[in-house]
């Protein structure tokens, strides 16, 4: 017989059949004639009842926390059970039995992060690795609705992409190498190629700062394609969150819902964003009282209270060119303004950073004299503007703090199953 998994008995698809199940013992409560035990899988839990003249009993007896087990009965529907059915057990195997579980009720942050490993099992943790497996498929689907080609870029890399102050050193037989921390420049070599490209890859930064928006380690979604402009980008970064974010709501509603999320949020974020310049911004921010100047970057206070003023995700654009990187293209008659965009949402504030890339050599030698680093080191890239340069446009988004905006987490640890801090990297 097929094994049934939990939620199609509990969609009704079983009623008043026999079935059999795989899972793990959620819940136990022991009465003098009868055993609730309430088994969970994959797709959820049910209720299992075992009666005490059933030849179950005595393995239903043994069964502890977190038993793993294959169980036999006959579906029934139940108003008092949870999710209206239940199933009254005839035959049980045990297939690991477990010793006392760690985990119980009321334990501190710290020591559920510690059994990570075993912390993955819960509920709340099954919803959002769900959710999240789901938001990579909706933007591969998106990508790929565009004409993007899905390319995969090396991890290991000889020159920084971003400022060297993040970059992890790796050990390489004889060689020094470093963890990348974007795949855009790769992307760049591929555009030559395949035009329009992406990626989803982790990108790494030694970020010694502990917030609620820093791994040293996350999934990076990020896009590049030639012949385009700025005003290509941003329409291509709002159409593409948006079709997350209606995506995840209208097939992820259960979940969501699960989870305490806030579905109308999603709902509400359509195109065309608002759209402020850098310039727009630092003006918002002095009315309100902060005391940045023209050409500071935003930390994340100002971007928190920026969003204040949108309550929905948003583009600020043309920053200064000092506080970006050597590959932002400047405008020609103004250079101290690279064409460059971030989207930023409430309570996170930044989740992607984009724009166009320098396609003039000159130029662009020039840039990366300025900010200090050596022209030899980024040869290959200086190529893709010796043979056949053109412009392009390109962005990178950081998956988790995506998911940290839609599922309202506490925490960026939380968006992935396996976070690595400063602190953490166990298991
Ligand atoms: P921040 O200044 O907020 O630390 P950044 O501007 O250095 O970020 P980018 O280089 O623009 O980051 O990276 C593109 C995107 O990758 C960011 O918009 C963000 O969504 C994500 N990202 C960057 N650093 C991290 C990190 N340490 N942990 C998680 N996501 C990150
Ligand atoms: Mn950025």
């Amino acid at each position: 017989m097929p094994f049934a998994k939990i939620r199609k008995i509990l969609e009704g698809c079983y009623e008043n059949r026999k079935v059999t199940i795989r899972g793990w013992i959620y819940r136990k409560r022991k009465g003098k004639a009868l055993i609730f035990l309430i088994i969970r899988d994959s797709s959820g839990f049910i209720q299992c009842t075992v009666k005490r003249a059933s030849p179950a009993w005595s393995e239903a007896e043994q069964l502890t926390i977190e038993s793993s087990l294959q169980l036999e009965g006959i579906v029934k529907p139940d108003s008092r059970a949870p999710g209206g059915y239940e199933i009254t057990a005839h035959s049980i195997s045990i297939i690991g039995l477990a010793e006392l579980f760690p985990i119980t009720k009321d334990q501190s942050e710290e020591f559920i992060r510690d059994v990570r490993h075993l912390w993955l099992r819960s509920r709340r943790m099954n919803l959002i690795m769900k959710i999240r497996a789901n938001i990579l498929d909706f933007t591969r689907a998106f990508f790929r609705q565009k004409g993007f080609t899905e390319t995969t870029p090396p991890m290991f890399i000889s020159a920084a992409v971003e400022g060297g102050s993040t970059l992890f050193n790796v050990k390489y037989f004889d060689q020094n190498l470093f963890l990348t921390q974007s795949s855009q420049l790769y992307l760049e070599i591929l555009i030559y190629s395949l035009e329009k490209v992406y990626c989803i890859a982790p990108s790494f930064r030694a970020e010694k700062s502990r917030t609620i928006r820093h791994l040293t380690e996350y999934w990076h979604i990020e896009g590049e394609w030639p012949f385009a402009d700025m005003t290509d980008l941003m329409s291509f970064e709002e159409a593409l969150l948006a079709h997350i974010c209606q995506q995840t709501a209208g097939k992820c509603g259960e979940e969501l819902e699960e989870l305490n999320v806030d579905i109308s949020k999603l709902t509400a974020v359509t195109i065309p964003f608002p759209k402020i310049s850098y310039t727009e911004a630092v003006e918002l921010l002095l009315k309100s009282g902060s005391k940045l100047k023209w050409g500071d970057d935003f930390g994340y206070e100002e971007e928190k209270k920026l969003a204040d003023n949108f309550r929905k995700p948003f583009f600020v654009y043309d920053y200064p060119s000092s506080i970006k990187a050597f590959y932002c293209k400047t405008y020609r008659d103004r250079p101290e303004i690279a064409l460059s965009v971030d989207m930023l949402v409430p309570r996170i504030g930044e989740i992607s950073t984009g724009g166009a890339r320098e396609e003039d050599k000159e130029i662009l030698i020039e840039r990366i004299k300025e900010m200090g680093l050596k022209e030899q080191d980024y040869d290959w890239y200086l190529d893709l503007r010796r043979y056949g340069t053109v412009p392009h446009v390109g962005f990178g988004l950081g998956l988790e703090r995506l998911l940290v905006w839609m599922l309202d987490l506490e925490n960026i640890i939380d968006a992935l199953p396996f976070p690595r801090t400063t602190r953490r990297f166990y298991p």
